[in-house]
């Protein structure tokens, strides 16, 4: 790897634990992913900062401080099946895998599908990861049951399709469109039921339906 960016990387993890967004194994992840490969040169040098930047086809990469406070907000452990809806660069679906997750993730866009195929393979990281074009309200039924759906992009309700590939006791984390703006919110599936609780503000991009081609 490449390590130009060995000291902005460091910075960042520092500024992130400073905050207190994450525990020292996703900090560590988060040390150890070139972050700066999975955006376009033009912008490598602003890939550690505090900032969401743009991925094409007018989505972004969340800031780290966001990425990991959603990684950390997952509650994880090795050996999970991770759902997640909006591939964008790869990198949130790179750290999932670095931390011992199988993930699954879906994006509708095929060209930025194409771009995050080509992150991973820059990256070198061979985890478990498998990636398909599609509309993520569908979900992945064939892969799941999941331990965990994560969702990048922000949906007006909580989409019940994916509540049911859901394990008992799994959790569905989501950047959820309400009345007052974009919540934060973790539903945890016990039997029949579910509950949510709200963790805070964020701004995502829409959650679209209909893949686009090209
Ligand atoms: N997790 C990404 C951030 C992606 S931004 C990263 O680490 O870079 C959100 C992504 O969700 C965009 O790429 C957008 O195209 C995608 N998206 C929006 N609606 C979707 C849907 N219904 N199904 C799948 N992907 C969707």
């Amino acid at each position: 790897m490449s390590d130009r960016f060995r000291v902005a990387r460091a910075r960042m993890v520092e500024r992130i634990r400073g905050k207190g967004l994450a525990n020292e194994t996703v900090l560590a992840a988060m040390g150890e992913i070139p972050r700066h490969l999975y955006v376009d040169p033009a912008l490598e040098l602003k890939a550690y900062g505090e900032n969401a930047l743009p991925i094409g086809w007018e989505q972004t990469l969340s800031h780290p401080e966001v990425v990991a406070f959603m990684t950390e907000s997952l509650s994880l452990r090795p050996g999970l099946r991770i759902l997640e809806i909006g591939t964008g660069s790869g990198y949130q679906a790179a750290l999932l895998a670095r931390l011992g997750a199988s993930v699954r993730t879906i994006e509708r866009i095929e060209g930025l599908l194409g771009t995050a195929l080509e992150h991973w393979k820059a990256d070198g990281f061979r985890g478990d990861i498998k990636a398909r074009l599609g509309d993520g309200y569908l979900g992945w039924p064939e892969e799941g049951p999941f331990d965990r759906i994560l969702l990048t992009a922000s949906p007006r309700e909580v989409p019940e399709t994916l509540l049911r590939q859901l394990k008992e006791d799994g959790i569905l984390l989501l950047p959820l469109a309400t009345e007052e703006g974009q919540r934060m919110v973790r539903v945890r599936r016990g039997g029949d039921r579910a509950y949510r609780e709200e963790l805070g503000e964020c701004s995502f991009v829409p959650m679209l339906a209909r893949t686009v081609k090209g």
